[in-house]
């Protein structure tokens, strides 16, 4: 019988190919290796999943022999090559897209130049990266000038949009996406829009500069308690003969029940401790446990550019053999990371999302921070959820997962409640003196505008803003939208001005431009009224948040003709620009994806900390989990901005950044204030943060998800579906709601069928939304319909529509 091997190579499709293996290379391809295969008269590399001596069950004529095997030692170890399988099918995602996650693009690069080299055999070894220093990258960033409306077209156009949307690139980046990216730069330089600069790539600025050691602080006795626990976890695991991975095929849900072989203590856990209660400090004793026992751990975060502090812990604690995984990393450097890992140098591994699928050695804890976070769940290609599959890689891998959270999500919580998570709490801050903030409602319906003008800034908001100046302390201003002005509206026939791609109106965006304002400490402040400045601005760009669209504000309304346009609303760069007119004295800093770029944020927080920003005015990156002592007022400038979202989970999101902002203030010995403004103190999700009542809100959120049927009570898949022609589209999601009605476990109603209907946004990038929505009790009812429509979208949907299958969605958007 023939050795045959099942490998799967990177095309969206979900099986896996059969190939021959050469009598040469038989005792050398294993599972996880690598290796070239043609597919389709092309050379594509892909993972061998499974080799054995068999029959073929295809015409073994028509099975092609393995052109060439890529690396001797196996590049995905046994453990994280079944956990990618077991993903794959839980996502019904295509095992060839899964597997790419795991992979660093640098060793795609390399097959890529194998592949220029023409015809191979024999044994390739590309475990050496080569190193790449001294060496210059072209850079191309947009000016704040504005072309004149109409004038570019095609690639010149677009690069432009893509540069003023996501700021400075690479220009070799600009070429992979562009083909004539490099006359359209010139094009563009010629006309002052675009700046091109020539320097050497960043260094690591998570390792930039030295850390002292730390002496580990005693614990209190809710800490201690706590690393107990997780002590006890790992070192039964860890004992020999206890974390063999199970096979492929075996493991069950996220959370599901340790198998009998398991001790019988709980392995997963949910530490829930209150802002400030010292969570770091238990992780660094449960990855200090996990490296006594020679076992590798990973630690997951939200955004691992926003999180310098928590990385500085680590070193303090581990000193520098720390794979720190983000996205600033060169090609090389991020290989070298990975390499370390996977030869066994480095045992510990940070990251955000991506991080689930390092090359832990031995890996015996995963840690996720701040397991409320969206940011665990991607949202395209392969829409899986980090914390979800964290629990999944852990317990497969025969390692402790610790959710660590001062606002656990309502799927934790639950967890908790079946059994499956086990909880410790750390119920106060770990600072003797430090206290939970007072909390006050500030009703902007009976609180008109401060002295700035602008309604949002309230006159119990500035106030507390004067007194913490006068204090020497220091504040943050919470609001949920970036920009100038979140929508622009004709003076005349009310039209709204929308992006011409999306169905969601454009945000006008200021730029860079500042008001010329002398910063002069100690001197006196600048008097006079500080209206906010809406009459008709100069230049500035309108942007869609959604797509890649920015260009310069029309002249006249689209629908009218009026020259009468009024920006309205307010966005963090007029707040900021608003506060630092109200305050002439104090120094104002905003913190956004706008101003964000590369390790920008990490300076502005940085600044914060040393206490040369009075007033940080930001969006949700200021809620992160920042430790900064003398922030001792928080304002949230708009509550009731993320509440109304038409999404279930709105209310949970609403209240997890309320909490977690409120979590800024107060953190040392000083007394923290929060002022939360609304037109809604009423809603569950204000009133319960501001009486400080996570497990308040927690019961009567998982009661009102029962009530309505949504997760955790049920279990859900969204089927996206979207086309440039709506036509295509509304078809195609009206023929798989049939089909998924009509499929045995549809009308048994086993399963219910939301749809097919409308996204809330009906249209992005030009391509029209449809979705329809399955909802179940039971995972296997929800698995089988989903089974039964991969079939229908394989064959039997219209080409030009595009199907993609959501399990457990997130953004209902
Ligand atoms: P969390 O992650 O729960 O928000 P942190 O881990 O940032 O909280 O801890 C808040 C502060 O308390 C930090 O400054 C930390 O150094 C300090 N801290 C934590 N544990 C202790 C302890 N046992 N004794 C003294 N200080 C502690
Ligand atoms: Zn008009
Ligand atoms: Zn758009």
């Amino acid at each position: 019988m023939p050795l045959l091997a099942d490998v799967a190579v990177p095309v969206p499709l979900s099986q896996a190919f059969t190939y021959e293996v050469p009598a040469a290379l038989a005792s050398e391809v294993r599972p996880g290796a690598r290796v070239l295969c043609e597919f389709h008269r092309r050379k594509l590399l892909g993972v061998v999943l499974a080799v054995s001596e068999r029959s073929a069950a295809i015409d073994p004529s028509k099975i092609k022999p393995l052109a060439a095997l890529v690396d001797a030692r196996p590049a995905l170890p046994a453990e994280l090559l079944s956990f990618l399988q077991e993903l794959a099918a839980y996502y019904f995602a295509p095992i060839g897209e899964v597997l790419r996650l795991a992979l660093p693009a640098i060793e795609r690069e390399q097959v890529r130049a194998l592949k220029a080299q023409g015809e191979l055999g024999g044994v390739l070894d590309l475990g050496r990266a080569k190193q790449v220093g001294g060496r210059k990258v072209a850079y191309a960033t947009a000016t704040d000038a504005v072309e004149e409306p109409g004038t570019l077209r095609g690639q010149a156009a677009a690069v432009l949009a893509l540069l003023r949307a996501n700021g400075e690139q690479p220009v070799a980046r600009l070429e992979e996406r562009y083909g004539n990216a490099r006359s359209a730069l010139k094009k563009l330089a010629e006309r002052g829009l675009v700046a091109l600069e020539e320097r050497e790539p960043p260094r690591d600025p998570f390792f930039r500069l030295p850390e002292e050691r730390d002496v580990p602080p005693e614990l209190n006795p809710a800490q201690a308690e706590a690393a107990a626990r997780i002590d006890a976890a790992i070192a039964a695991l860890s004992a020999p003969g206890k974390a063999a991975p199970p096979a492929p095929g075996e493991a069950e849900a996220p959370g599901a029940a340790p198998r009998e072989a398991r001790p019988a203590g709980p392995s997963a856990f949910l530490l829930f401790g209150v802002t400030g209660s010292g969570k770091t400090e238990v992780y660094l004793r449960a990855i200090k446990s996990c490296l006594d026992r020679g076992r590798g751990a990973l630690v997951m975060v939200p955004e691992i550019a926003l999180t310098p502090q928590l990385v500085a812990r680590f070193r303090a604690r581990f000193g520098d053999e720390l794979a720190v995984l983000h996205s600033a990393l060169s090609d090389a450097d991020r290989h070298a990371m990975w390499a370390s890992l996977h030869g066994g140098k480095v045992r510990v591994a940070i990251g955000a999302r991506s991080a689930l699928f390092a090359p832990v050695p031995d890996l015996g804890l995963i840690l996720v921070d701040e397991e409320h976070d969206g940011s665990f769940k991607q949202e395209e290609g392969v829409r899986y959820h980090a914390r979800d599959m964290a629990l999944l890689r852990a317990h497969r891998a025969g390692a402790v997962c610790v959710l660590g959270s001062a606002t656990p999500s309502i799927e934790s919580v639950a967890l908790v409640r079946r059994g499956k998570l086990a909880e410790l709490r750390l119920p106060e801050r770990a600072h003797r003196e430090a206290s939970l903030p007072e909390v006050t409602l500030v009703d902007l319906r009976r609180f008109g505008a401060g002295p700035s003008g602008d309604p949002l800034i309230s006159l119990p908001l500035h106030r507390a803003l004067e007194r913490t100046l006068a204090a020497k302390e220091q504040a943050i201003l919470f609001l949920n939208r970036r920009g100038f002005a979140p929508s622009v509206v004709c003076g005349s026939c009310g039209n709204l001005t929308t992006c011409s791609a999306c169905s969601v109106a454009l945000t006008y965006h200021r730029g860079r431009r500042r008001d010329a304002r002398p910063l002069a400490p100690g001197g006196a402040p600048a008097p006079g009224p500080a209206a906010p400045p809406d009459e008709r601005p100069q230049g500035g760009l309108l942007r869609c948040h959604y797509c890649d669209y920015a260009g310069p504000l029309p002249e006249r309304c689209a629908s009218c003709g009026s020259r009468t346009l009024l920006l309205e609303g307010l966005g963090t760069e007029r707040l900021e620009a608003t506060i630092a007119a109200s305050f002439p004295e104090a120094r104002v800093a905003r913190l956004d994806r706008d101003v964000a770029g590369k390790d920008r944020s990490q300076a502005i927080l940085a600044r914060m900390r040393e206490g040369k920003i009075d007033i940080l005015v930001g969006t949700q990156m200021v809620t992160k989990g920042h430790d900064l002592p003398n922030v001792t007022l928080v304002g949230v400038v708009n509550a009731d901005a993320a509440l109304g979202l038409p999404d279930f989970r709105a209310a949970e999101r609403g209240f997890q950044l309320l909490v977690q902002v409120a979590g800024r203030a107060g953190r040392r010995d000083r007394p923290g204030r929060v002022l939360i403004q609304t037109r809604n103190p009423e809603h569950p999700a204000i009133a319960f943060a501001a009486a400080h009542n996570v497990p308040g809100f927690l019961e009567r959120e998982i009661r009102d998800r029962e009530e309505v049927g949504y997760p955790p009570a049920t279990r859900l898949a969204l089927i996206r579906i979207d086309a440039v022609d709506e036509g295509v589209g509304r078809g195609a999601a009206a023929k798989l709601a049939a089909h998924a009605r009509t499929c045995p476990d549809g009308l048994a109603r086993r399963v219910e069928v939301l749809g097919p209907s409308a996204a809330p946004i009906a249209r992005l990038r030009g391509r029209y939304r449809f979705r329809v929505l399955l909802r179940a009790r039971e995972r296997g009812p929800l698995r089988g319909t989903l089974a039964a429509l991969t079939g229908l979208m394989r064959d039997g949907i219209d080409r030009n529509a595009r199907v993609i299958i959501d399990v457990d969605p997130v953004a209902m958007l």
